[in-house]
Formats: C-alpha cells, sequence, structure tokens
C-alpha cells in the first residue's frame, strides 16, 4: 500500500476507538529554564486543545510520525470556552521578568478550522499586557501562513517577540514528501518564509524551524546526515533558530506500527551528540536539541546506563550552545557497529509502497 494511503488507514483505525476527552484534561503546561533570544530565561509551554491539525484529520493521514490528533478536541471548540480555559491557564504565568510563552496547538495557530480567529486574537491581546512576557510563539504548516494575519498578530504584539516555528523536518524534499508525509514542498516553505521575512523590518517577527531526526525508512547515518545538512539548509535561507526533534514513537502512526514490527528504532542519543556538536562548529544560529521522551524505549535511547548522562549534558548545552562533552559507554561501539551495518542493507531507492500484515 501507499505510505500515505497506509498512514491514512492507521490513523483512521486507531480514532475509531478514541473516546472524546474535555478540552480542561487536554490543555497542559509546563515551566522550564529555556534558552530564549534574550539569553537563559523561562518559558511557559501551554498545550492549547484545537480541532486538531487539518493535515492530520484529512483523507492524507498527517505525518508518519505524529499522533498529537489524540489529544485534540476533534470537533470546533466552544469559543467562549477556550477564552475561558487561556485565562485559566495564563493566571499561572511565573511573574518575573522575560518570560516566553510557548503555545503548541497540535496543529498550525493561523489555521481558524482548527483555532478560532477570535480565540486566536484573544491571546494575543492577553498576552500583549503581560509585560513581563517577551517573547511568544506559535506554530504552523506554512499554507496557513498568510502576510496580513501575521501583520495582524504583530501589531496587537508590538515590541514583544513574535515567533512563528515551522515543521520543515527535513530540507530534503523526498524525505518529507515519501518518508514523512508532510504534504508540502521545499518551495512551499520558502514561499511562508519569505512572507515573515517581510515584516522583519517592521516587526519584531522570527522564525524557528523543527527538523525531526531519523523518521522512518532512514538508515541511523543517513538521518545524522540529514538533519545536519538541513539545519545547514536553514541558516542559509534566514531562519533564526533551529529546534532539532528526535523521533518518539507516538502511538497509532505509523513509524508505531514499523517499531512494533522490529522495522524501526528512534535514534542513538550517540547520533544526537553528533548531530548537535556538528551543528555548533557550522552554523551561527542557534540550535535546541529537544530531550523530550529521551531515555526511554518509545524516544531516542542507548543502553540505559548513560542515557540520563547524557540528557543532562544535552540540556546543558541547549542553555548555553556548548558542543556535548565526550562521556565513554561500552554502548559507543554498538552504535557505530550498527551504523555501519545498516549502511550494507539500506535500500538505495526511494520507498513508496510498505505492506503491514
Ligand atoms: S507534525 Fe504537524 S503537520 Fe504533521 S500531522 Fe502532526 S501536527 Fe499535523
Ligand atoms: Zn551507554
Amino acid at each position: 500500500m501507499k505510505i500515505q494511503e497506509l498512514t491514512a488507514k492507521i490513523r483512521e483505525n486507531y480514532m475509531k476507538n478514541r473516546k472524546e476527552i474535555p478540552m480542561e484534561k487536554l490543555c497542559r503546561f509546563w515551566i522550564q529554564e529555556d534558552l530564549l533570544y534574550s539569553g537563559k530565561g523561562k518559558a511557559m509551554s501551554i498545550v492549547f486543545p484545537t480541532r486538531g491539525c487539518s493535515w492530520s484529520l484529512s483523507k492524507y493521514g498527517g505525518c508518519t510520525m505524529c499522533g498529537y490528533v489524540k489529544d485534540t478536541l476533534l470537533k470546533t471548540p466552544n469559543q467562549e470556552k477556550l477564552k475561558k480555559l487561556f485565562d485559566g491557564v495564563i493566571s499561572s504565568c511565573p511573574k518575573e521578568e522575560n518570560i516566553a510563552i510557548k503555545i503548541f496547538t497540535s496543529g498550525s495557530f493561523f489555521n481558524s478550522k482548527e483555532l478560532p480567529e477570535s480565540v486566536r486574537y484573544y491571546i494575543l491581546h492577553k498576552l500583549s499586557k503581560l509585560e513581563n512576557v517577551s517573547e511568544i510563539s506559535v506554530e504552523s504548516r506554512p499554507e496557513y501562513i498568510k502576510k496580513e494575519i501575521l501583520k495582524e498578530c504583530c501589531e496587537i504584539l508590538q515590541d514583544k517577540i513574535f515567533e512563528v516555528s515551522i515543521g520543515l523536518e527535513s530540507s530534503n524534499d523526498e524525505t518529507r514528501i515519501y518518508k514523512i508525509n508532510k504534504g508540502f514542498t521545499l518551495k512551499d516553505f520558502e514561499n511562508a518564509l519569505r512572507k515573515i521575512k517581510s515584516l522583519k523590518k517592521e516587526f519584531n517577527i522570527k522564525t524557528k524551524s523543527y527538523i525531526l531526526v531519523k523518521p522512518i525508512l532512514m538508515t541511523e547515518e543517513d538521518s545524522i546526515k540529514d538533519s545536519i545538512n538541513s539545519a545547514i539548509y536553514a541558516e542559509k535561507v534566514g531562519i533564526d533558530r533551529i529546534s532539532f526533534c528526535p523521533a518518539t514513537v507516538h502511538a497509532g502512526t505509523l513509524m508505531e506500527n514499523l517499531w512494533k514490527w522490529g522495522a524501526y528504532r528512534p535514534p542513538w542519543i550517540w547520533s544526537l551528540v553528533e548531530i548537535i556538536n556538528k551543528v555548533r562548529e557550522t552554523i551561527e544560529i542557534p540550535a535546541i536539541m529537544d530531550t523530550a521522551g529521551m531515555g526511554s524505549k518509545r524516544g531516542p535511547h542507548n543502553c540505559g546506563r548513560c542515557d540520563s548522562k547524557l540528557k543532562k549534558l544535552i540540556i546543558q548545552s541547549n542553555l548555553d550552545q556548548s558542543p556535548v562533552p565526550e562521556i565513554k559507554c561500552k554502548c559507543k561501539k554498538r552504535w557505530k557497529a550498527e551504523k555501519y551495518g545498516e549502511r550494507i542493507t539500506a535500500s538505495s531507492g526511494i520507498i513508496k509502497y510498505i505492506h503491514l500484515r
């Protein structure tokens, strides 16, 4: 079956058993140390419920690694309830200076079908009034990035930094289209980027790119190269910062199916160290390596003995943008051997069809 059809079928089957979840339960937030544009500071990350990513809910099934749709409302949310929900969450915003607010809508902040327009502007108006909030970060697929909408958002936020994050995932069209099923090309990405960049003179607008480390159907070594190349590309086209997202195996995805069959392994943490260290010496823009799920069997992992030590070192490297120092563990040899072994058996052509029993 074609990868896109298979992704849609797996999603459909998985969602059949999905029960309705109240919006209060779907809404989560956490506060942690982070690297802001102004340096080290605190960020409040908010997972805000929406109808769910339109790409994921479409007949194309969404991206092969993404299971966020199971944590969404799946119906048009009540606007007043959403506004109240946001009021409640934002009342926990730290009072100290220089706070970044990151809003994750498990889809596109600018798509009114996912997050009603009135709620979008309500959130931004609310944040514009918080003097200690210096940065606001949202995410969107390229097709919903429109100059007029961006302008309106920037006008509300005035001199605060407004960061628009796009899931580029890979600078390689074949990888993004066939392995990730992302549904947009580099040309679409660059068009969206042009609109953001056109407002830079007038407003404090920035862009971030997410890069997926180790999509399905890719060897460990190729995924390292792909991540590094994607970071170099992102800097070249004018992205302000990069966030690497090492794959974690989400439920209800094609990635999970392959993982259960032994046909996929999340990245080694050694690979993440190699990526981050290479990127630190190659590009100048800040690059963050996400550590969510690190050390678990569904997330990036090594042997279990060195995982938490490396995770701490990566967190430190994210905060001060320094290389991750060398540490020793026996599993490094196995990682190297696997990288070499995979190269021998890897398919050199593009895989477009997969059969799952
Ligand atoms: S990764 Fe983003 S675009 Fe892809 S399905 Fe998930 S939310 Fe949608
Ligand atoms: Zn180890």
